[in-house]
């Protein structure tokens, strides 16, 4: 089974390091794919360019075996919408279940997503939720497809909701690019070689870029 996370990592941080390994371990996936989003279609265009934030997120996976920097969503023009890249990756991966990492945020506003529908055709998501999490009533869509039963996502490639209680680590990329800003260390929140990164290559200190 394999993991898929995406995100702006603007930059990468405990925050996204911590709930990735959470679920990779929970649901023993081989492999957990972190993809830095070229043009995020839902939010403010990234402060560090596509190739920074990549460059980031090798340097803080570099000694976790089984995860990944996927830069596909940087080799594709125009914007990257998350269907067109689990639409890939089940091309490269026909026969392995693919696991949708998403925050309980992103997943109470789903159905704006681009075909969001068909995410469910390519792969199973997994929302990350914090352990004393209520799920409201959900709609039908996702009823028929709301699994409690891990075993379910190993026997099937995709289709299945399963909600995974994860440690909630209060860390944003928008309070860390403030930190910076202000030239406040943000030491202990992303791992020391990303800020020796940012520091060398003076990332995000302009107040303006915080937001
Ligand atoms: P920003 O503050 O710039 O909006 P962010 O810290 O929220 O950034 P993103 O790159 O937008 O990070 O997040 C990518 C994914 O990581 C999203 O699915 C989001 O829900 C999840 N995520 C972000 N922060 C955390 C955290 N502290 N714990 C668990 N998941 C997180």
């Amino acid at each position: 089974m394999i993991g898929v996370f995406g995100g702006t990592f603007d930059p990468i941080h405990y925050g996204h390091l911590r709930a990735a390994l959470e679920v990779q371990e929970q649901l023993n996936l081989t492999e957990v794919r972190l993809i830095p989003s070229a043009t995020p279609p839902h939010r403010h265009q990234p402060f560090a360019d596509a190739i920074m934030r990549q460059q980031m997120v090798t340097l803080a996976i570099q000694n976790q075996s089984g995860f990944i920097c996927d830069s596909r969503e940087l080799n594709r023009l125009g914007k990257s919408y998350m269907v067109d890249t689990l639409a890939s990756l089940r091309q490269d991966f026909p026969t392995h279940p693919l696991l949708l990492f998403i925050g309980t945020d992103a997943f109470n506003h789903l159905t704006s997503w681009y075909q969001w529908q068909r995410l469910f055709d390519f792969a199973h998501v997994v929302v990350m939720t914090r352990p004393s999490f209520n799920q409201q009533k959900l709609e039908d869509f996702f009823t028929v497809r709301h699994t409690e039963n891990k075993t379910e996502l190993t026997t099937t490639l995709a289709g299945k909701l399963y909600f995974q209680a994860i440690t909630q680590l209060d860390i944003s990329a928008t309070a860390i690019r403030k930190l910076i800003a202000q030239h406040h260390s943000p030491k202990y929140l992303l791992p020391d070689t990303v800020i020796d990164y940012i520091i060398q290559h003076t990332l995000y200190q302009q107040e303006t870029h915080a937001h």
